[in-house]
């Protein structure tokens, strides 16, 4: 049986589709957003993280593997190669201030400990949802589980940016119920500055899920200084509108700075320095621009 790699399951989700869900975060992303809150998500192996705040200076990890880490005015810091030796590195530390993220669970076990919280899923209308990173680059492992979780009955639904291979995206619309489907930018230039890559792909793979009538909802991230382009975002959305009666819903996300210490725990420079929380007249233009287009505008409240 294929394993999948995944870093955590977070339970009781309520923000990754309808109802109560567990959303599994996979590990390994070909996109490079500035503004990413997973890091440790983007390169598909495990990861160390090192948290200050339970670090006591014990110099433990140094002492066992002085090639990997090194204190330096009373910090620890990581050489490159320690994060190819996350789960060594945690084992030595006594204090919890080391962790690795990554893990390979079979399938069937991780659909074992899904269905736990079947309950839950079945009382509230949720289910599972994959997110990551980008779950549709383990496209087998993906497959094969969601079609094990629609033979025990949850409903399953995948998170994607949709740059990838159609053949992916078909072969996991087969036992997904939903996608969450980000549009970062329309125009082409644009979406690779500011991501990384072309979006040909993703406004491909999104019509043809549409031609299926697979539900959808897209979700819409605005960064100020970004993607916050009014003409960009008004393309945006005449091209979700172009996507008919798929579209169930278009949530918007103003950007946070919530993964900033994931970032320093990885001894990363954030990459955005800059206020980029969106300003509020341009939120209210995309709600606005979006309801006289008919598209079914969400936004959460502050
Ligand atoms: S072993 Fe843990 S607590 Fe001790 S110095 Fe290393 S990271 Fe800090
Ligand atoms: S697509 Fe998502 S996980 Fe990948 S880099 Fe962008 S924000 Fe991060």
């Amino acid at each position: 049986m294929v394993a999948i790699h995944l870093s955590t399951i977070q339970r009781y989700s309520t923000k990754d589709g309808p109802g109560i869900r567990s959303t599994v975060f996979l590990i390994g992303c070909n996109l490079r957003c500035a503004w990413c809150s997973n890091p440790e998500l983007m390169l598909p192996y495990n990861k160390l993280l090192h948290f200050s705040s339970l670090c006591r200076g014990c110099q433990s990890c140094v002492h066992a593997y002085p090639a990997a880490v090194y204190m330096e005015d009373g910090a620890i810091h990581m050489h490159p190669c320690a994060q190819h030796m996350a789960g060594e590195l945690e084992e030595v530390c006594p204090f919890d201030a080391l962790e690795q993220v990554g893990m390979q669970v079979e399938c069937q076990q991780l659909v074992k400990q899904l269905e736990k919280d079947f309950t839950y899923y079945e009382e509230s209308g949720g289910g599972v949802t994959f997110s990551g990173g980008e779950p549709l680059l383990q496209a087998e492992a993906l497959a094969d589980t969601l079609c094990l979780l629609k033979q025990k009955h949850i409903a399953t639904c995948v998170d994607t940016a949709g740059d990838v291979a159609w053949e992916h995206m078909e072969r996991a619309a087969q036992y997904c119920d939903l996608f969450l489907y980000d549009i970062k930018a329309f125009d082409a230039a644009l979406h690779k500055k500011i991501t990384g890559a072309d979006n040909g792909r993703i406004l491909d793979n999104a019509g043809r899920l549409a031609a299926m009538h697979k539900p959808m909802w897209i979700r819409m991230v605005i960064v100020k200084g970004y993607n916050d382009d009014r003409r960009d975002l008004r393309k945006r959305l005449q091209f979700v509108a172009s996507l008919g009666s798929a579209v169930q819903r278009v949530e918007l996300l103003p950007y946070h700075a919530l993964g900033e210490g994931k970032y320093k725990s990885m001894e990363l420079a954030y990459p955005i320095q800059e206020d980029a929380c969106p300003d509020a007249e341009t939120l209210a233009y995309c709600m606005e621009e979006g309801r006289r287009l008919n598209l079914p505008m969400y936004m959460e409240k502050a």
